[in-house]
Parts: C-alpha cells; structure tokens; sequence
C-alpha cells in the first residue's frame, strides 16, 4: 500500500486542511514534553510566531531511566490542547501505548506520534491502522529503510493511509552527537514511497547548535517538513534541554527555509 507505485504522483496528507506532502514544507514546533500550562502558552505563542503551522509537546514519555520525568499523561493532553487551541495550532503527541488510543481521540489528537522505540511495536500499529487520524512514524533507532516501511505498511493494512514519515537519526559508531542524520534516507524514502517524509534534527543532532544546519540540510534533501523541538527557555526544559531552540532561533531558523525549499 505505501509503495510508490500505487501513487506515482505521490500523496498530501491534510491535518485539519494543512497539507503536508506538497509544495509547501510544515514546520511542527514546540517542547520535548508538556511541562505546564504557563510553559504551554508560551510555547504556543512561539510557535505561531515563528509561522509553524502545528505544534508538538509530548505527554507520554519514553525516558530511558525509569526515574526520569515520565511526562504529565493525560493531563498533558489537556494542556497541549488548550494552549494549541488559543492559536488554532493541530497537536502532535506521541502514543506508546494502545490502551491511550480511546483517550487520545477524546481529546482530539490531531497528528499521532509513533516514536522511534515503537516503530516495531507491531500491536500499537496495527491499533493505530483502525483510526482515522494520521500518523507520524518515526524511525526506529537502528531500523533499516525496509523495516521503516514494513512498519508503515502495518498501519496502511488497517485501512489508515495517513502515514507520515520521520526520520530522526540513527545509531552509529559515531558518539560527537546524539544520533547521525540519515539524509540519504530523504530520496531514498521519497522514491520508494508515495507518502510524506519529515525530518526531526532536534533528536538527531541533540544539541541546539546543530538544528539549523540539521534541518536545512533535509529540506535541500526534499523533506517535505521538520519536527523541531522548542522550549520558551530551554535551560529549563525537564526534558531534551540541549537540544531545544529558542523561540528567537527558532525565528531566524524558520526564515531560511524557504528560499531552500524553492531552490531545490
Ligand atoms: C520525541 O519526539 O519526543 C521523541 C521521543 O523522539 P524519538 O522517538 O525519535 O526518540
Ligand atoms: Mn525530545
């Protein structure tokens, strides 16, 4: 269902009417996690500010250390919701999971978020094949472009075709960042799929120095969009704080892509 040449022209997905997939690139902006209503609206404000169309912020966590802050759950939901609304920002959060799905769509997730550590959680994606709600499948941290799309071809066997793809850096012998950017797999995905391709150069690099660079090398690539962490004062994020821009670098980033995205 997600090869190529079932849609040789390849596909927009539209999140509540913002096509992602098409001429334009979608910025989606905001924190690594939902911390607190006041944090929220400022993230929102920024992002709208900076012309991101959609905004991020995750309630469920996937934190290495059990003891880490595992994210606000539910009640995040209804932050990243309310302070989203004020700017008629759709919400992106990431599910980890299945027994959430009901609450998600309670709260009117727009974007449903398969982080890396589940690309291959084969149960959460055959659940999130029966909704109607895209998808944003990111790839797993070791995972081969075949097994990428296998994972996304779990979710189109469900009936759901709004798959979006997100490439956030993999692992490799390399330890000067956090994960390398996989660049090649732009092309590479946008030839042997019909489907929308992200980047996130935020968990790829992470640190803030390196998003800039990160995220207009994958424009230059064809990415159709960005997944970027923000946070309206990233020393204190509980979360990701090295690698959150912010709301002024997020600005200026926002202002080059666009003469990258017509040139190529
Ligand atoms: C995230 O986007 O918040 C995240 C946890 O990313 P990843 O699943 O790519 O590590
Ligand atoms: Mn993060």
């Amino acid at each position: 269902i997600v090869s190529r040449d079932t849609h040789p022209a390849g596909s927009v997905i539209r999140v509540r009417g913002i096509p992602i997939g098409g001429e334009q690139i979608q910025v989606i902006g905001g924190p690594c996690s939902v911390e607190t209503p006041e944090q929220m609206a400022l993230s929102a404000q920024a992002v709208a500010a900076a012309g991101c169309r959609m905004m991020r912020g995750g309630a469920f966590k996937p934190r290495t250390s059990p003891y880490a802050f595992q994210g606000l759950g539910v009640q995040g939901l209804e932050y990243l919701q309310q302070s989203a609304r004020q700017h008629n920002l759709p919400i992106v959060t990431e599910l980890m999971d299945v027994r959430m799905l009901d609450t998600f769509m309670e709260y009117d997730v727009d974007v449903i978020q398969i982080g890396a550590r589940n690309m291959q959680n084969f149960d959460l994606l055959k659940e999130v094949g029966r909704v109607n709600k895209p998808v944003i499948l990111k790839r797993g941290l070791s995972a081969t472009v075949s097994e990428w799309l296998m994972s996304a071809e779990y979710i189109a066997a469900g009936g759901n075709h709004n798959i979006i793809f997100c490439e956030r850096g993999i692992r490799t012998f390399e330890t000067a960042y956090r994960n390398v950017l996989d660049v090649t797999a732009i092309p590479v995905l946008k030839r042997e799929t019909h489907l929308p391709v992200i980047v996130d150069p935020s968990h790829a690099g992470g640190k803030a120095w390196m998003v800039p660079a990160l995220a207009q090398a994958a424009v230059a690539a064809g990415a159709d969009g960005l997944l970027i962490e923000m946070h309206p004062n990233p020393c204190e994020a509980w979360c990701d704080a090295d690698q959150a821009l912010t709301p002024e670098e997020l600005n200026a980033l926002m202002k080059t892509l666009g003469a990258i995205a017509t040139a190529v």
